[in-house]
């Protein structure tokens, strides 16, 4: 049985970033970039007003300057500006040629006769112009390769003109809950039924965690109908979660199914609560698709949460061009005594607040890995080492959050 620590390393060599695609604009939001990103134009693209007012050369001694021509966001001026002239820009609007500040209309004064009185002796050159290039020139890099991107970098694609970027894809993520109780949330239980909880629990899990999943219903714990349904997920997927079926009872099938598609084995179990049964394998690279992940999830539904918050969020960052990293954990103390047994090290679910800035946690009273109601309570898992101690209130421990 691996150590979880191991079954990172094991994990880790078996991961790397997708193969790089064209990403329309609209789906960029967290991805990372594949390839630097080089400006091609100015920014702005040319001398521009940013406020309503009037375009005047600080050089001009008429009195008076007589309005010639509006310009607003989007139109070009059609003449230079000559002595005697001012021409009206709006935010945004090019800065005429033989102009040099633009002052706001509310600090001129408009004359009898329509024109304004010249406010030259007062403006410094340069006044409320944003120069052609003030942001960026063309050939800067502005993003480099690897770089996550956030509202702001797709903002700043959009004003380079990029309506696609070379990226790194979202993993897509194949869901398979197994096992003959199961029946959909909408659906009445008969006896011995259980609802399906790992189904919904991992699509949501996945679509948090900016990843696409593919739905690829309930599998029986049928030889034929697991193989049917795991080689669509294979088919359709760069990964595949199947929950249930990878224990030791008569019904659990996974791993020889998953076996006969063609998929190696990494390892199966981890020393770790709750979470031992976890499976891990792969699917070799083939007609030029990337090798596929499998993760055989325990079926219990904290085991599942956990192993997902352990070891397969790491994968699927890793496929998305993260480097590869187990999740960090946190300081914390605890707020009432807890008593650990076992020689596997326990993620005990815990309710944390902040005390005088460090955090405080409460374990909660758990009652297994089927109960996923206490684990509505929890923020955070207790990473409890292995061995048999007690824990009292003001040690220290550290915690995965949730
Ligand atoms: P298994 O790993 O298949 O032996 O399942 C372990 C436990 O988890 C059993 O009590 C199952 O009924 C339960 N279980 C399996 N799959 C699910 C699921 N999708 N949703 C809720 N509970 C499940
Ligand atoms: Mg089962």
């Amino acid at each position: 049985m691996l150590t979880v620590a191991e079954a990172h390393e094991a994990i880790a060599r078996c991961v790397a970033p997708l193969p790089p695609t064209r990403v329309p604009l609209s789906d960029l939001l967290g991805l990372r970039l594949a390839a630097d990103v080089t400006a091609t134009l100015d920014s702005p693209p040319f001398d521009k007003s940013v406020v309503d007012g009037y375009a005047i050369a600080t050089t001009d001694a008429s009195p008076a300057l007589h309005e010639v021509e509006l310009i607003t966001a989007g139109g070009v001026p059609s003449q230079p500006l000559r002595p005697g002239a001012t021409i009206r820009v709006m935010t945004g609007a090019p800065v005429p040629a033989g102009a040099d500040a633009v002052v706001k209309w509310e600090d001129c004064q408009v004359l009898g006769d329509g024109s304004i009185r010249n406010p030259a002796a007062q403006v410094k050159p340069g006044l409320c112009i944003l120069r052609r290039g003030a942001a960026f020139h063309a050939g800067e890099v502005l993003l480099t390769a690897g770089r996550r991107l956030g509202p702001l970098e797709i903002a700043l694609l959009a004003e380079m003109g990029c309506a696609v970027a070379s990226a790194v894809p979202r993993p897509r993520v194949g869901v398979l809950p197994t096992g003959d109780e199961l029946v959909e949330p909408g659906q009445p239980a008969g006896p011995g039924k259980i609802r399906n909880s790992n189904g919904p629990m991992l699509a949501a899990l996945l679509a948090a965690a900016g990843m696409t999943s593919v739905n690829l219903g309930v599998g029986r714990d049928d030889p034929a109908d697991l193989c049917e349904k795991m080689a669509r997920g294979l088919e359709q997927c760069d990964v595949l979660l199947v929950s249930g079926g990878v224990s030791a009872g008569v019904k659990d099938l996974v791993p020889g199914v998953l076996a006969e598609l063609g998929v190696t084995e990494q390892f199966h179990s981890v020393r770790v609560k709750p979470g031992k049964p976890l499976w891990f394998g792969t699917l070799p690279h083939d007609r030029g698709r990337p090798s596929r992940l499998v993760f055989g999830l325990p079926g219990n539904p904290v085991s599942t949460l956990v192993s997902f918050r352990l070891f397969v969020l790491s994968a699927l960052r890793a496929l998305a061009g993260e480097p590869y990293a187990a999740p960090s954990t946190e300081a914390a103390t605890l707020a009432s005594p807890i008593t650990h047994r076992g020689q596997r090290p326990t993620y005990h679910p815990c309710r944390s607040s902040r005390d005088g800035g460090g955090r405080c946690i409460e374990p909660l009273p758990w009652k297994g890995s089927a109960d996923i109601a206490t684990l509505t309570r929890a923020d955070c898992l207790a990473a409890l080492p292995q061995g048999d101690y007690e824990l009292a209130p003001g040690d220290a421990v550290q915690v995965l959050a949730l």
